[in-house]
């Protein structure tokens, strides 16, 4: 094989190795932060529950301000029934007492059902602020472990990641720079074996005076169409 091409080959195995565990970091922290965003939004649904419990007693004391204007509007309309002179004062002051008692009793039932909401939102509330410190201490553990596995994958890609670059050192950089290039656009499979005359990176058929010259072996070529650096691979070709 090319010198060339059997350096980029090794490189290319400790790149795939760097990428592994780029997606194994990637992948932690991904779970870290579905666990956060379920977490964040159990807390919003604690300040929702907590804004309509405040917003039902704001309502109450409102109401029961109504209710003891009702009620002072009664008495008022009580005491002037004793000077009343004609039977159509009389009358009206009646009429008066009773729809303000139809006032008080709507009112009272409004402060009731207000009341019940409230009761049933707390006890949600409760429920939900009990998951949550048990979420808060699952998710503290659980962050506390990815941190720590993510800081340990991190020290094995750095002792690669420094082995990669003493090597890479050794590569003509324009090579380098292809392979750096196909690298990133072809997801870490910059140099690909040829088998039985197709190649193994995008499984397309090499033109037979193309693949002559790959077996020859003697410089640099691509696929035709993917552009990825070949080289004849005899030990996955078929007897
Ligand atoms: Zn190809």
């Amino acid at each position: 094989m090319n010198e060339e091409i059997k350096q980029l080959t090794e490189l290319q195995v400790i790149d795939q190795e760097i990428a592994l565990l780029d997606a194994e970091i990637s992948s932690e922290e991904k779970a870290l932060a579905k666990q956060e965003k379920a977490f964040n939004e159990r807390h919003e649904s604690i300040a929702e529950l907590q804004e309509k419990i405040e917003a039902a007693e704001k309502q109450r004391r409102e109401i029961e301000a109504e209710l003891s204007d009702a009620q002072d509007r009664i008495k008022e309309r009580q005491g002037k029934m004793m000077q009343v002179q004609t039977n159509r004062e009389y009358q009206s002051l009646l009429k008066e007492i009773e729809d303000g008692k139809k006032t008080i009793k709507e009112k009272e039932e409004e402060i009731v059902s207000l009341m019940e909401s409230s009761e049933a939102n707390g006890k949600i509330m409760a429920e939900q602020e009990n998951l949550v410190s048990e979420d808060k201490k699952v998710l503290d553990e659980a962050s506390a472990k990815i941190k720590k596995h993510a800081a340990s994958i991190q020290r094995k890609k750095s002792k690669i990641v420094t082995k990669r670059n003493k090597m890479a050192k050794g590569i003509k950089d324009s090579v380098l720079r292809k392979y750096d290039m196909l690298r990133v656009r072809r997801n870490n499979k910059a140099v690909v074996g040829v088998v039985n005359g197709v190649c193994q990176g995008c499984f397309m058929s090499i033109p037979p005076q193309h693949f002559n010259n790959i077996l020859k072996g003697d410089r640099m070529l691509d696929c035709p169409t993917c552009q990825r650096i070949l080289f004849h691979d005899p030990e996955s070709a078929e007897e």
